[in-house]
């Protein structure tokens, strides 16, 4: 049976009596019913994992004895940053999951001109722990021990900005080389731009070649927003990483 893995923000030490965390208790207690002596995995984003079991389980509390500790590292050997127009929320969930499942180290929301969802200066706090629970929750399941990191949103001008070393990819359909055809020996950190919905206008796509970024296509079909970011993420993975 899989043992059930939960990340924490707290340090962790072997031998230590751990009381787990609101989030922890209710996820671990009060969905999967874990019981006394039953194992789980505690994680904290510093690349290695706690073997732990439940020690004692109250009505809103619980504890676990942490038993050993597994410098674990199911890390992609190139660094990946996915730069995601903002997309209405369930497909840019659906695309955060699979990039974090895909091994991406950073995430960078950007706001372009046919974004649909606009997120104001006060929404965007709410969106970014949002967008940092469904990381969470993709490396609990997917097994991976850091922790990827979601930048604030950007406007795509700010975002172009920024200084940026390595290979910037942006994704656009048309008469643009395919991602296949980009060279063995890409420098590295790789960073993949995907639009929105309505895709980029030309005047963005001019601006981002402009400032030094690689058009790629993904073949003749348009895809959807989020199914072009988990392609070409696999695809990326697969040329210069660990798929
Ligand atoms: N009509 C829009 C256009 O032509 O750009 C379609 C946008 S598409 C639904 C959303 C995003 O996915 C695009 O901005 C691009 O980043 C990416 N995309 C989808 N299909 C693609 C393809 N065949 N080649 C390259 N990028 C693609």
């Amino acid at each position: 049976m899989r043992i059930p893995r939960f990340y924490v923000t707290d340090a962790l030490t072997v031998g230590q009596e751990f009381p787990l965390p609101d989030t922890t208790f209710r996820h671990a207690i009060q969905v999967l019913r874990l019981n006394t002596g039953e194992p789980l995995i505690l994680f904290n984003g510093e690349g290695r994992e706690y073997l732990a079991r439940i020690e004692s389980v109250g009505k809103r509390t619980a504890s676990a004895h942490i038993e050993s500790f597994s410098p674990i590292d199911t890390e992609s050997p190139i660094q990946l940053t996915l730069a995601q127009a903002i997309i209405k929320p369930d497909k840019m969930d659906f695309a955060l999951q699979k990039a974090v499942e895909l091994g991406v180290n950073t995430i960078q929301p950007l706001i372009t001109q046919r974004s649909v969802v606009r997120v104001g200066k006060e929404k965007a706090d709410k969106k970014s722990q949002h967008w940092e629970g469904i990381v969470v929750a993709a490396c609990e399941q997917s097994g991976r021990t850091r922790l990827p990191q979601v930048l604030p949103p950007l406007t795509l001008d700010a975002w172009l900005e920024s200084a940026c070393t390595g290979t910037r990819l942006i994704l656009a359909p048309g008469d643009f080389p395919h991602i296949n055809a980009l060279p063995k020996d890409l420098p590295a950190p790789i960073t993949l731009l995907i639009g929105p919905e309505g895709g980029f206008t030309d005047e963005e796509v001019q601006q981002c070649l402009q400032a030094g970024m690689t058009a790629v296509s993904l073949g003749p079909r348009i895809l959807r927003a989020e199914t072009a970011s988990l392609a070409a993420l696999a695809l990326l993975q697969h040329h210069y990483g660990d798929i």
